[in-house]
């Protein structure tokens, strides 16, 4: 008995997080730490983002700006902010991850349509992405970490090629708390996880990174000294219209279109995406939805309720069938499945770079004070 109520999870009375979910702890009053740390958004006002915007103007590149467009909401949306509101003259460029949904690549067609702008596609050879991917997922439990950095690379690469001088990122303020806490971007633990593979050519690497020996600290820099362009997070400046409000407008004004049956995927642009999240709520306890559904529930734009069945029907409508490409893509067979799925949280992570540790601390520090 006592056992057994030792290993009930308990709820957050007011999110859907629970107490099987790594680094949440819920309280006396049955409330979770993130709720008692949340902070209602607070946008960093319109006139600080205009005064940007009007300096990248001024730049006398031929491009005002970076979009980088996966054909999803957030990126479209801010597309259309950039061109159709703030009047940018903007490149677009989409990194095809290999995993990219049809709809995604309709969506940014008819993006391009919409603003008249000039796009590049980037490509890695879909051999080497697959390597790539495959060991990642086998010795980490991830693959995102290898997108994330080849579409960060991708981007830099481009702003000094073309001398853009800011790139424009769609991350919505919503997403706050939705990404894996082990580090999966830090390069140096990346390289050391595909350094277990000995098929991985150093060659490889090289292309694939791009500045092999970039750290945080080289980009921090060559983002002061405007060799690369300076990120700016958009929708964290205004006040911005509610999800369904987004969809309207950039279904009006982009030719937008999203899936009508699933709610699940928010970032159905990518095809792996829901196989990650099954692989997150073996490996973590949570997918990256949840998190997302849980600061809705706290920014009051949805209910406990209406989340908890948002959750409910979309986890009832996830077959394993459904990842059945992704696994013969990748090569991964049931029982190499069986253990990615026990992969325990925050492997390599004594492979993480040295500016990721002082980062880590400093941040461990000022939480303490
Ligand atoms: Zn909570």
């Amino acid at each position: 008995m006592e056992i057994e109520f030792q290993n009930r999870k308990k709820s957050c009375k007011q999110c859907l997080m629970h107490s099987g979910i790594e680094g949440i702890i819920i309280d006396e009053n049955g409330l979770c730490n993130q709720c008692k740390s949340h902070k209602a958004f607070n946008p960093h006002g319109e006139k600080h983002l205009i005064a940007i915007l009007e300096k990248a103007k001024n730049n006398p590149s031929a491009y005002n700006a970076l979009v980088p467009l996966s054909g999803g909401k957030d990126s479209t949306y801010v597309l259309y902010l950039a061109v159709k509101k703030y009047g940018l003259k903007v490149l677009v460029y989409s990194y095809d991850n290999g995993f990219m949904s049809q709809m995604a690549k309709d969506n940014i067609q008819n993006a391009l349509k919409e603003c008249g702008s000039d796009h590049i596609w980037v490509k890695h050879d879909a051999e080497m992405l697959r390597k790539l991917y495959r060991t990642t997922l086998v010795n980490s439990g991830e693959i995102c970490g290898v997108c994330g950095v080849g579409i960060e690379r991708s981007m830099l690469k481009l702003t000094e090629a073309y001398k853009i001088p800011i790139i424009l990122l769609g991350h919505s303020p919503t997403e706050a708390n939705s990404f894996s806490k082990e580090n999966i971007y830090d390069p140096n633990r990346l390289k050391s996880i595909l350094k277990t593979n000995p098929k991985i050519e150093k060659d490889e690497i090289k292309r694939f990174f791009v500045y092999p020996e970039l750290n945080f600290i080289t980009s921090f820099l060559y983002t002061k000294t405007g060799k690369f362009g300076r990120k700016i997070n958009l929708l964290y400046y205004p006040e911005n219209p509610s999800d369904k409000e987004i969809s309207k407008i950039i279904k009006k004004e982009m030719g937008w279109k999203e899936p009508e049956q699933y709610e699940y995927t928010r970032h159905f642009d990518c095809k792996a995406e829901p196989f990650t999240n099954y692989i997150r709520e073996k490996r973590i306890g949570s997918s990256r939805r949840l998190p997302q559904l849980c600061n809705m529930i706290r920014n009051n734009e949805i209910s406990r309720e209406e989340a908890l069945k948002i959750y409910e029907t979309d986890s009832k409508k996830v077959d394993l069938t459904d990842y059945d490409s992704i696994l013969n893509d990748l090569k991964i067979d049931k029982e190499e499945l069986k253990k990615i799925e026990k992969i325990p949280l925050y492997v390599f992570n004594e492979n993480l770079s040295k500016a990721n540790k002082i980062f880590a601390r400093v941040r461990k520090l000022l939480k303490a004070n």
